[in-house]
């Protein structure tokens, strides 16, 4: 190897040390995360499905084909029907006059896939071809109907969050095929009146974006304009009987992270809520120099300072550096690594403005980095 990437990964292996933590922007009066902040937990492993459309291996199953999966998953909503909903061929089929079915599973925010198809021998039209639809958490629907060839208001096409907004295209395949949905559902979140999210849908249509994070304005009414409100906190999925035996295969949904209004953690916060998770973050950073001593536990509370503005903390700092910094000094052998990376979170916490500028301990170790030519 040359001494040039010799040199390279040297550097490299003593800074990715400290860099972790002194890296990039610290959290702010809104974020309670750095920029590239490894305190942040890593995402959660899931693994994929080996076909495009199957479920992974989070995903909330409610339909698989089997009898099983439907007298588990789904109930009939109206209790005094005559008829129900059929399973054949590893199809769930709508049977007019059965009513709507609903998921057993309640819940709101989610990733759902269904595919559905409407029936090969064309009967109808306008809103009476193939109609049915997916009712996220029962209160707002994204249409259901055979529009392959088949023209109808367009805010009541397949792929509407009906009543409210048309698809952007029209993207069905012929009726008898399969037609694909994949929907990203939230729901509206109002506080005392106040609406802090309009809730929205956006839909894929074999694999074609025709909703585009649409608001939900109320969910949609038939005729009427709907209202912007607030939905339940959970509710089942719905699918609709219109009296037209549409088939559905393959349904299964996932659960998103929450939003910050609803308490997640991810993404501009209150101030409050920014707070009130910087204040857990320092204090489990805080809980580790418990084990600690030496320049570890000086990282990990100049890490805390980050998140917590602590005098008490700021003070131990002072006082662990100073004294780290004057070992140091008077054994400077084999220690450089050590000045380095404590010189590095000091000139951090200078620039964040987290410990006061010009510091005199960051000033002396500026010194004996220079004296000792470790600068270089
Ligand atoms: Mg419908």
């Amino acid at each position: 190897m040359n001494l040039f990437i010799t040199l390279i990964l040297f550097f490299f292996s003593i800074f990715s040390i400290t860099s972790a933590q002194f890296y990039g922007d610290p959290p702010d009066e809104t974020h309670p995360w750095a920029v590239h902040d490894n305190n942040r937990p890593q995402p959660m492993k899931v693994k994929p499905s080996a076909l495009p459309g199957d479920p992974p291996s989070d995903a909330i199953i409610l339909f698989d084909g089997t009898k099983n999966s439907f007298f588990k998953n789904w109930e009939h909503e109206n209790p005094r029907r005559k008829k129900n909903w059929i399973v054949r061929n590893q199809r769930l089929i709508s049977v007019k006059g059965a009513g709507s079915l609903i998921s057993k599973a309640k819940f709101a925010d989610c990733q759902l896939h269904i595919e559905w198809s409407a029936p090969m021998k064309i009967v109808g039209s306008g809103q009476g071809r193939g109609n049915s639809g997916v009712f996220l958490m029962g209160e707002t629907e994204v249409q259901i109907l055979d529009n392959y060839n088949n023209p109808t208001y367009p805010d009541g096409f397949a792929g509407s969050v009906y009543g409210v907004m048309p698809p952007m295209v029209n993207a069905l395949k012929p009726p008898g095929e399969w037609q694909i949905y994949d929907i990203i559902f939230r729901r509206p979140v109002l506080k005392d009146g106040k609406i802090l999210d309009e809730g929205s849908l956006t839909v894929f249509l074999n694999g074609v974006v025709v909703q585009d994070n649409t608001p939900l304005e109320g969910g949609g009414l038939h005729k009427k304009r709907s209202k912007s409100r607030a939905f339940p906190i959970v509710g089942p999925l719905k699918l609709q009987d219109h009296g037209n035996p549409v088939q559905f295969r393959n349904i299964w949904y996932r659960e998103l992270r929450k939003r910050p209004i609803e308490g997640g953690t991810d993404g501009a916060l209150s101030s409050t809520a920014s707070n009130e998770k910087r204040m857990e973050i320092a204090e489990t950073i805080l809980n580790k120099t418990q084990n600690e001593d030496g320049i570890k536990k000086l990282l990990l509370l100049m890490e805390a300072l980050c998140y917590k503005n602590d005098d008490e903390v700021r003070l131990t700092v002072h006082r662990l550096s100073e004294k780290i910094i004057m070992d140091i000094k008077k054994y400077p052998e084999g220690n450089e690594n050590d000045a380095k990376q404590i010189y590095q979170a000091l000139k951090y916490l200078e620039r964040h403005k987290i410990v006061d500028t010009e510091h005199p301990n960051t000033v002396s170790l500026k010194k004996i980095i220079e004296k000792e030519g470790w600068a270089k």
